[in-house]
């Protein structure tokens, strides 16, 4: 079978497509065979890095994956044929985390296309308990993108902000996949989504994603200026934000007193100031979120069915032509999920 596995670090110079054997299926896994994938900013990290992530090379990149059981042990819930999506982590199912449906925090686990091979394999062995089944009225290029973009966003604006019908929530950077899915969730909700970009192009897509309104990040106080134009001077409830440092003083303005603030990812910078008078006066909350369980992943997959919510795909590429995938995700040019085709048609 083929894998897209790095051999080092650096660019796409240390990416290759290897012809590997098929992975021997162990009791209590389920063989997959692939049928496609999606790209995630991680994977550009382990390709460039991987620093702070124990993991030995070559290893297959990947933690977004859907396919088609092959084999299953006797009395498993999953039979040959069934169409299904990986949940990107392998928790260890035993402490304290694990033990009270918080596997997203084991200190144990393992992730797919990190500590362990990836999904981006024709076949993949997988733990049951890190198989799903696939929505039906999903293709399985749009299932892939559920295990971490829309789980992600699920776990920030569901279990975190708890954002209600009615309420107002504020999502910066429009384009990336765990925005555009947080959007279309709060969309769902019947929250009223605020979104900004840099890019208008990509603002003038939104409305059709389930934004309320748009607001073209021009610098400056370009973004709190507007959003106070759209509440009133009241503010917003919740924030969904992975920028960081750039817009952190932004966000902690905007919010309405007593909202919820999640964040997920610190592109621009770690260390904003915290502005403390700010958080206790107008009693605000932070959350850090990344990823999140599999009772999640099950809650979002019933949302979306209820809902009719597709995942939105950039561009899909071939196995083959990774490399390319991983250049548009780089440019930042991409609008939605980058997905990847893998083995032959399904
Ligand atoms: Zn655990």
């Amino acid at each position: 079978m083929l894998a897209a596995r790095i051999h080092g670090h650096g660019g796409n110079e240390v990416l290759k497509l290897d012809e590997l054997p098929i992975p021997e299926r162990k009791p209590g896994e389920v063989l997959i065979r692939m049928a496609a994938g999606g790209l995630n900013r991680v994977d550009l990290y382990m390709r460039n890095s991987g620093a702070g992530i124990t993991h030995r090379l070559p290893i297959t990149l990947g933690l977004d994956g859907a396919g088609v059981v092959v084999e299953a042990d006797k009395g498993s819930a999953f039979r040959a044929d069934d169409s299904v999506v990986i949940y990107p982590g392998q928790p260890c199912e035993t402490c304290e985390f694990c033990r009270r449906g918080e596997e997203v925090l084991c200190t144990r686990g393992r992730l797919f296309g990190e500590q362990v091979d990836g999904t981006f394999a024709e076949y993949v062995a997988a733990p049951e308990g890190s198989v799903v089944r696939k929505p039906e009225a999903l293709d399985f290029v749009q299932a892939a993108s559920l295990g971490v973009a829309w789980l992600t966003a699920w776990r920030m604006v569901v279990t975190k902000a708890r954002l209600q019908a009615g309420e107002t929530a504020l999502i910066f950077g429009i384009g990336g996949s765990v925005s555009l899915a947080a959007t279309q969730i709060a969309g769902g909700l019947g929250a009223r989504a605020l979104v900004t970009s840099r890019d208008s192009a990509k603002l003038a897509r939104m409305t059709a994603f389930g934004a309320a309104e748009t607001i073209l990040d021009e610098g400056g106080a370009s973004i709190l200026d507007r959003v106070m134009q759209l509440t009133g001077k009241r503010g917003v409830d919740v924030v969904i934000e992975n920028v960081g440092k750039a817009v952190w003083p932004t966000a902690m303005k905007a919010l309405v007193r007593g909202g919820r603030l999640v964040t997920c990812g610190a592109t621009t910078g770690d260390d904003p100031s915290a502005d403390l008078r700010r958080l206790f006066i107008r009693q605000l909350t932070v959350f850090g979120s990344t990823l999140g369980n599999r009772a999640e992943l099950r809650d979002l997959i019933a949302f979306i069915d209820e809902k009719g919510l597709k995942p939105h795909i950039d561009e899909t590429f071939a196995l083959a032509d990774i490399a390319a995938g991983l250049d548009r995700l780089e440019s930042g040019r991409q609008f939605g999920k980058i997905g990847l085709r893998i083995g032959g048609a399904l």
